[in-house]
């Protein structure tokens, strides 16, 4: 998806630019240790389904036990692995919604989404590029295939991964982060073993555009056959690496194409080593330890929390959007 030269430039843009990530919370530094980090578990993609008529994801946390407690911060991954869809003048996606409580992100690799939402606001995610969207208090919007996009058809790729908010910010003003691939820190890899984009949190010498309310790390890590990539997470991090093309191994154990890999919160070294060009969605973040409850697309701390957000939703609180 990008070539040499281009992620040549956008790794001497990264270096020049001024770092315009605000800092996350202060915490503890994590005493840094080469022990590997233990695998929990590694889940096949589950059967895709249909997100409205334009996404066909693959949800990996349903199929993943307590995952609640175990992917704390994180509550969601949709994966939409390569798909080519065939030119149409109809609108794909998913209509009108409402979201509370937490932070939907979403990335694309390969085509083009569009969004509206409640606010006015409204815009393109393009191949490389990231929407992080706070949805907090409350906002409707809609999410669908570009228009030229689905005129003209072609690959898709794309992933949607939900953050939750800390109760100090589930009440919060909604906020847009559209993240476009430049503004991504690129790190390169030793001895040419590929490179690494970061959304957020830092990778050697790379920080990424995203400002987050807990500690987050995002990464697109591009490693080619025969490459080796490691990354350190602090030991009470949650930590995990979709394989969303290639076949690998991550601390000694075989991954290919679609696998979820789960760590437990024990070591901290996750090494990857490509058996084939490989790329990798690859998370961490420090668990935030409060109660979950979630009614589809409110995500709040008590069953009270979410009866209001039913309740404020019902009485238009969120705004208005057209469908
Ligand atoms: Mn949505």
């Amino acid at each position: 998806m990008f070539g040499l030269q281009t992620v040549r430039s956008l790794f001497a843009m990264s270096l020049n630019d001024s770092v315009t990530a605000l800092p996350v919370e202060a915490s503890a530094a994590p005493v840094l240790s080469r022990q590997a980090r233990e695998i929990e578990g590694i889940y096949a993609a589950p059967n895709l389904h249909w997100v409205g008529d334009g996404f066909r994801v693959a949800g990996y946390f349903s199929v993943i036990p307590d995952a609640a407690r175990k992917l704390d911060p994180f509550l969601l991954l949709d994966y939409h692995p390569e798909y080519v869809y065939s030119p149409t003048a109809q609108r794909r996606g998913v209509g009108v919604h409402p979201h509370r409580g937490f932070e939907t992100v979403t990335l694309a690799f390969q085509g083009s989404v569009a969004h509206h939402d409640s606010a006015g606001g409204g815009g393109v995610i393009g191949p490389g590029d990231v929407q992080w969207m706070t949805a907090a208090s409350g906002i409707l919007h809609k999410e669908y295939h570009e228009e030229k996009f689905s005129r003209d058809g072609g690959a898709f790729q794309m992933a949607q991964l939900w953050v939750n908010l800390p109760r100090a910010h589930k009440l919060s003003p909604p906020r847009y982060q559209p993240l476009s691939a430049e503004q991504m820190g690129v790190a390169e890899l030793p001895n040419g073993s590929g490179y690494v984009r970061v959304v957020a949190g830092e990778y050697l010498n790379a920080r990424g555009p995203a400002r987050t309310f807990s500690p987050i790390g995002l990464f697109d890590a591009h490693v080619n056959a025969g490459g080796r990539a490691e990354f350190s997470f602090p030991e009470r991090d949650t930590a995990a690496v979709l394989v969303m093309q290639g076949e690998v191994t991550i601390n000694a154990s075989s991954a290919k194409a679609g696998d979820f890999v789960l760590f437990r919160r024990q070591g901290e070294l996750i090494t990857i080593e490509a058996k084939s060009d490989a790329q990798l969605l690859v998370l961490n973040g420090e668990p935030i330890n409060e109660p979950i409850v979630q009614y589809g697309p409110f995500v709040m701390n008590t069953p009270a929390e979410i009866r209001q957000a039913m309740v404020d939703f019902a009485n238009g609180k969120f705004g208005h959007l057209e469908d």
